[in-house]
């Protein structure tokens, strides 16, 4: 095995092998003001707001240049009512995957990027039973879509953990 520990440019520690995913727990906007709301729910895969926003848990996949290794963002969209319903149908149907895609509204903020990812549009591409559904990124000029595009470098994955890593630091000025 490759030895895949760093020195961190943030701490000046060294780390082990950097991760090659984040999750998020809640969408953004699972604030205690809809955590107290009676008509929301959150689970580990879906959440619903005062009983009228309607969020799914996906990755957003990167592929890491030079490796068969990908690196995922759990993310959560927000889906419409009716994608939402037929989506909570079918989430333990098999065969389920060869549903068409559906639109999303990116509802998770990454730290990581120079422009805000929150509202990306996306497409949600449902997965067999028991799996996160595959979240793209629509395919504009955004730095998250051109990296799931054209994937991203083990030097990019070792600097989105010195970032995350030490949340309380703020991120590098853009150029
Ligand atoms: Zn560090």
């Amino acid at each position: 095995m490759t030895d895949l520990s760093f020195d961190c440019a943030t701490c000046g520690e060294r780390h082990g092998e950097p991760p090659l995913s984040y999750h998020a727990e809640a969408p953004d906007y699972w604030t205690p003001e809809a955590a107290a709301d009676p008509r929301s729910a959150l689970t580990s895969e879906q959440c619903v707001i005062a009983g009228t926003d309607f969020f799914v848990r996906g990755l957003i996949e990167i592929p890491v240049l030079g490796s068969q290794e990908v690196f995922s963002w759990g993310v959560w969209v927000s889906l419409s009512p009716a994608n939402f319903e037929r989506t909570d149908q079918r989430w333990t149907e098999p065969g389920r995957e060869t549903d068409p895609p559906c639109f999303g509204w990116l509802s998770t903020r990454l730290a990581c990027y120079p422009v805000d990812t929150l509202n990306l549009k996306t497409n949600v591409h449902t997965r067999p039973v028991g799996e996160r559904p595959f979240v793209e990124i629509e395919p504009t000029g955004h730095p998250l879509a051109v990296e799931q595009r054209a994937g991203i470098t083990r030097d990019r994955v070792r600097e989105i953990a010195e970032r995350l890593l030490h949340p309380g630091v703020p991120a590098p000025s853009a150029p």
